[in-house]
Order: C-alpha cells, then structure tokens, then sequence
C-alpha cells in the first residue's frame, strides 16, 4: 500500500504567501499522477511537502497507512528526482546511482551489483563509470532516475522531469518515463505546467490554481469535461473558445445566433451561461449553414497540418462588417483554409459544446 493522502493540507511560507490552501487530494497506489498548473500555482511546494523538504503549515499527508507528516525526508520512503537532476558531478554513473544506498550502509558490493543492475535495466550500462559532465540531457536524467530507483521506494516524486530537454528528446523521454513507470508500477507523482505532458503521461491529473485544486480526473475527463472555465481554458493545445450565452425560448443565443441547448443539460429560459467549444469541434465553411455561427476571419495561423483561424462573430441579421466583439477560434485543414476578410460559419459539432 503506498497511496498518498492529503486532507487540509496547507503551506504558508514565513514571507505570507499562501501557496496550499486546505488541499484534499488522495493518490492511488501505483498510479501515474500529474501535477498541473500555471507557474506559481504551488505545484512545487506541494511535491516538495510530500517529499518532506517542506514542513505543512496545517493538515496531513499519509503514505499508505503511515503518517508522514512530521517525518523527515529520509523515513517517508519517497524518492525525489529534481529538475536539474542534482547528479553528483564529481561522482562517476556508478556511485550516483549507488549514492543512497552509501547513506542506507549498504555494503561496497551490494551497492555495485545494484547499481550496475539499475543501470543495466535503463540503458546505462556501458556509462558506468563517466562523470554527469559527459553525458547528454537525456542520459542525465536517466541517472537520476536511475538513482531514485535503486533504493525501491515506495513514492517517486518528479519534479518537471522532462523540462530540461530538448524537444525531440522530450518526446524520447516521455515514452521512456511511461514505460518505465508502467514495468514499476510504483506510485508517481510528477509535477508540470505542460498540459500535453499531462494529458500523454499521467493516469490521472490534478489541475492547481492558486494553491487550490480545480478539478482531478483522468486525462479524458479533464479535456472533455472540464469542471469549471478555468480548466477549460488551461487543457487543450488550443484554448477552449468561452462566449457569452443567454437561454431564449429554450434555445441557446450566443453572438446573436440561435444554436441548440447541449443535450443532458438543464436550463431555464434568461439565464446567463457561458458556452464552450474547442477549436477542433467547429467546422468551418465558406457557405451558409443552418445552425452555424456566422463570422468574419481576421487572422489565419499556420500550424502545419492544420491552421488555426479566428473569426469575429457577426449576429445573423446583423449587416457584414458589424461585429458584436466575440471572438471563436477554429481548426481548420491544411489546404482549406479562409483568407482573412472572408464571411465564414462555423458548426458545432453534435455534442461537443458545453454550458
Ligand atoms: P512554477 O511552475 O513556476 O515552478 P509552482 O506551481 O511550482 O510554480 P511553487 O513553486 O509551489 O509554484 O510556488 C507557489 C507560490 O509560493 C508562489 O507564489 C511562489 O512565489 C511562492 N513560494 C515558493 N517557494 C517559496 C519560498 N521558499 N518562500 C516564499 N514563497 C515561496
């Protein structure tokens, strides 16, 4: 049993700043969870409190049925890996990786055979004995990965474990982390502001605001079923688009144009309600179309396979060129994109809009 609990867990460092409010959050034993947010969201703080490096200020963390939280880093049985590694530098491969067994009093060959062993098991084999100096990005944070491993903790804990990669890299290593968390299935808690890190990674995600969380849920549930604007707004390589919307004789009036009210949701006639959709759920054509959203393009962004393209809404009845100030984004295929100028309508996809 190793799942971690936190109930009321709260961090106000000396200088005011509330940086955990009264945070409840379980983690299951043997998952994968990711720790989201903007910078400064106390996502830091937070694995840091569950490392022991930072003291709660109120509340409890427990791991599996321990209390840890007046333990000291040593006795949770959690291994940290930072985000610049903190390897060694004078140290080869080998006794980095064989450093926390040294601190354990594990025997000279024990603590060999072991970390040539964990090594072995990373690709490390042949690097044994160079120094972090001579090895890649990549190659560092194997080590320190390899370093967290080798005392079978019951908590690995990482601190944005891929942000000192290069791109290329970091698609490299994200495979790498979620095959090897898998083989472990020892629980993980890592931390990122990067929600597609989130989203390809994590079995789970807590998405932070303001030392506070917004909503945990499997990647799928927090991309399509975003708990409030907030997280609407943070997931999603594109920002879901958030308009303004009034209920009318049952029916949902955004930027002057009647679309129907998303199925399974209850409204009552003058209520004020903001509409979502993501840019990748909205068609986008040249021609009229019924319940679709008339707009002017102002801007066509170039993204490759596809492009993103912003329109001004324009009200149905309203004359061309006079636009209401709401503002949709959407995706739209390579080779059939709009110039910007151009009268265009997008159609929500069939239940893929959220009140
Ligand atoms: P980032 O993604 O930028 O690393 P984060 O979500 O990890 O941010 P934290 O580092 O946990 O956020 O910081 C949360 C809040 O606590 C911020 O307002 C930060 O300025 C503040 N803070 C962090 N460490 C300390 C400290 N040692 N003393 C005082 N305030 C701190």
């Amino acid at each position: 049993m190793s799942a971690i609990t936190m109930r009321e867990l709260t961090k106000v460092y000396p200088n005011g700043v509330r940086a955990l409010d009264a945070l409840d959050l379980e983690i299951a034993d043997g998952e994968f969870f990711a720790l989201l947010g903007p910078s400064g969201c106390g996502k830091t703080t937070l694995l840091r409190t569950i490392a022991g490096l930072e003291t709660a200020s109120g509340g409890r963390v427990h791991i599996g049925e321990r209390d840890v939280t007046a333990l000291p880093p040593g006795r949770r049985d959690v291994a940290m890996v930072f985000q610049d590694y903190a390897l060694f530098p004078h140290m080869t491969v080998q006794d980095n990786i064989a450093y926390p067994l040294r601190i354990k009093k594990v025997d000279r060959r024990a603590r060999a055979d072991k970390a040539a062993e964990t090594a072995d098991e990373l690709g490390l084999g042949a690097l044994l004995q160079r120094r972090p100096g001579q090895l890649s990005g990549g190659q560092q944070q194997r080590v320190a990965l390899a370093r967290a491993m080798a005392c079978h903790p019951q908590v690995f804990l990482l601190d944005e474990p891929l942000s000192n990669l290069d791109a290329r890299l970091r698609l490299e290593a994200r495979t790498f982390l979620k095959r090897l968390q898998r083989e472990l299935g020892v629980t993980t808690v890592f931390v990122t502001h990067d929600q597609a890190e989130a989203l390809a990674l994590a079995d789970r995600i807590a998405v932070m605001e303001g030392g506070r969380i917004r909503q945990v849920g499997t990647p799928t549930e927090v991309f399509r079923r975003p708990a409030n604007t907030f997280v609407a707004g943070f997931i999603g390589s594109t920002p879901m688009n958030l308009v303004d919307a009034e209920v009318r004789d049952g029916e949902l009036v955004v930027a002057g144009t009647r679309l129907p009210v998303p199925e399974g949701v209850q409204v009552t006639d003058g209520e004020k309600l903001t509409y979502g959709v993501r840019p990748e759920y909205l068609d986008h054509t040249a021609e009229p179309a019924s319940g679709g959203l008339r707009g002017r393009v102002v801007v066509v962004e170039n993204l490759g396979s596809f492009s993103l393209v912003s329109l001004d809404l324009q009200p149905a009845d309203a004359p061309a060129g006079d636009t209401p100030g709401t503002s949709l984004q959407v995706v739209v295929p390579e080779g059939r994109e709009p110039a910007p100028g151009d009268t265009g309508w997008v159609v929500p996809r069939p239940g893929r809009s959220l009140l």
